[in-house]
């Protein structure tokens, strides 16, 4: 299972698919992507399988955009199929996840939130959290950092997540808690991964999270990151060997 993350000036979807491959030895069983376009649509387009299986799918798409998440799903929530791929939308369909990890306590946050009015899309411990997200935005009118930050409090388990948000073309969330994320520094471009692999031949320049980190990622902008209880950190960017 993997994540794969762009924000750059380059198309984004080459780089994910390429970031998916360098991340198939990590074994998986299904693979999306989330990716957002000039026009500030969220498409996702995922599928059960091999990562050829959704660049098979997603050919003949809109696949441009200069953003975007991708993921290669290990299903422990939900039997491998095309709806328990990741990402997952959001209930408005303004948020697109991806996750890494297990929700532990996803029954009873999925009650609650089934109590207030949502529907689930999927069997995932996933999706449970993307509509946490959305529904603490949008009941304390915060911005997505701090629903997302709030939420992981919420949350008991692992997690390595990246979020984006539909009309917010400049920026990505990703936290991780057990599972491991690593972002890549490049020249006014940055990256996401589970490990260096899909990085390394764009930059040698890391930072890797610790447990409970959330980084908020945008164009332009050194990556800011941020505890679940909000303290400031600041990482030395570490050099990767490139050979
Ligand atoms: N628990 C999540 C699921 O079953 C994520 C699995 C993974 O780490 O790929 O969808």
């Amino acid at each position: 299972c993997g994540i794969v993350g762009y924000i750059g000036f380059r198309e984004a979807y080459p780089i994910l698919i390429k970031g998916l491959h360098r991340l198939e030895y990590r074994g998986y069983d299904s693979a999306g992507v989330a990716i957002i376009n000039s026009e500030n649509n969220l498409s996702i387009y995922k599928a059960k399988g091999r990562v050829q299986d959704l660049e098979e799918f997603a050919k003949d798409k809109d696949l441009s955009g200069t953003i975007g998440i991708a993921h290669t799903r290990w299903a422990t929530h939900g039997e491998p199929s095309n709806a328990n791929a990741h990402p997952h939308y959001s209930q408005s369909e303004s948020l697109a996840l991806i996750h890494n990890g297990i929700i532990e306590n996803y029954a009873v946050l999925k009650a609650e939130l089934k109590a207030k009015g949502y529907t689930f899309q999927s069997n995932t411990d996933t999706e449970v959290l993307v509509q946490l997200i959305e529904y603490i935005k949008k009941l304390n009118d915060c911005d997505l950092f701090t629903a997302v930050q709030l939420s992981l409090n919420q949350v008991i388990g692992a997690y390595a997540i990246a979020v984006l948000e539909k009309g917010n073309p400049d920026q990505i969330i990703a936290a991780r808690k057990s599972s491991p994320l690593v972002v890549g520094v490049g020249e006014g471009e940055f990256f996401l991964a589970s490990d260096a692999s899909p990085i390394i031949e764009f930059t040698n320049k890391v930072i890797y999270l610790d447990d409970e980190e959330i980084v908020v990622i945008k164009r332009n902008e050194e990556p800011k990151v941020v505890t679940i209880s909000n303290v400031r950190k600041t990482h030395k960017i570490a050099e990767l060997e490139m050979n």
